[in-house]
């Protein structure tokens, strides 16, 4: 037996108007500096993030975690007001050639969804025609940018529900990356099994992590998530921090990497290599969780009876 391979897939979703416009030609460059190549994922209609101010009121632990993260200064104030104060910003409309550079930069593109807020709050308790709409929106404008339909996409904020799993299903994807934990597998809700292969997220974000106590000082910061690599990951990276506000801090944390001898690699080819033995993937089944440290539920899946 070799040793374990230590690899990282970089899953980047880019949830907002700014962080997408800003933070892609600082990735591409960081990436093509350190020749790695990562899966992006675009949210691709309104960016109303403004509105998540309302999560203060609706769910528990959000103003702790955007106090302790410092989210206005990651996020910037203009942001903070799209959808309410201020219009939402078409994201695919708007930042179609800084969005399609992305794949010519040789990275693997894919969608994160059409109205992140909406998604994120509500897709739970959406009826199943208009999750479809959302998904189908998105998959829309993804092939007006790039001219070929979207092969994978995550679902905003860890959200996967049976409705978005039905919908998917329909698409013809390669992968789906929508929840958080656990090993690569087809998920399952009620006994029924869904066929798009899920890969999960499975580091700590950065919004988690950042100003948590013990971590304050940037050298702990990258040693703890040296530490972290323990086999293939997948680490979800946000333009709004790792690529903007966070970039240097960020540049470090992948030297640190690289000179571990960790290897980067795309959720494609993490995709591949599960589906090639098909028969292999687990069934798992779907269920929401807390996450130390983020407000509200996410999507994991756990073994099946
Ligand atoms: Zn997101």
């Amino acid at each position: 037996m070799g040793v374990t391979r230590r690899r990282v897939a970089l899953k980047v979703d880019c949830d907002t108007y700014g962080g997408t416009k800003n933070g892609l030609p600082n990735l591409i460059r960081l990436f093509d500096e350190l020749k790695i190549k990562a899966t992006f994922l675009f949210t691709l209609g309104p960016d109303t993030s403004g509105r998540a101010v309302f999560r203060v009121f609706t769910q528990k632990g959000f103003l702790k975690k955007m106090l302790r993260s410092n989210a206005a200064a990651l996020y910037g104030p203009k942001t903070m007001l799209y959808g309410t104060l201020l219009p939402a910003p078409m994201i695919g409309k708007k930042l179609g050639r800084e969005i399609h550079a992305v794949e010519s930069a040789g990275h693997e593109v894919g969608v994160h969804g059409w109205d992140h807020i909406r998604w994120h709050d509500r897709v739970g308790k959406m009826p199943f025609d208009k999750v479809e709409r959302d998904y189908m929106n998105a998959r829309a404008e993804f092939q007006r940018i790039f001219g070929h339909p979207a092969q994978s996409s995550g679902a905003p904020g860890w959200h996967a529900c049976e409705n978005s799993l039905r919908v998917q299903q329909n698409c013809n994807l390669l992968y789906a990356s929508d929840t958080r934990g656990g090993n690569p597998c087809f998920p399952s809700v009620n006994d029924r099994v869904f066929n798009v292969l899920e890969i999960p997220t499975t580091l700590p974000t950065w919004d988690e992590t950042l100003g948590t106590t013990g971590l304050v000082d940037e050298n702990a910061f990258i040693t703890f998530y040296r530490g972290l690599v323990r086999g293939t990951e997948v680490h979800s990276i946000h333009t709004e921090v790792e690529a903007t506000a966070k970039l240097a801090l960020f540049r470090k944390q992948l030297i640190a990497w690289k000179t571990d001898g960790v290897e980067f690699v795309t959720l494609e080819q993490i995709a591949r290599e599960q589906l090639a033995n098909r028969g292999d993937i687990p069934v798992r089944a779907l269920r929401r969780i807390s996450i130390p440290n983020r407000g509200g539920l996410v999507s994991t899946t756990v073994e099946s009876a």
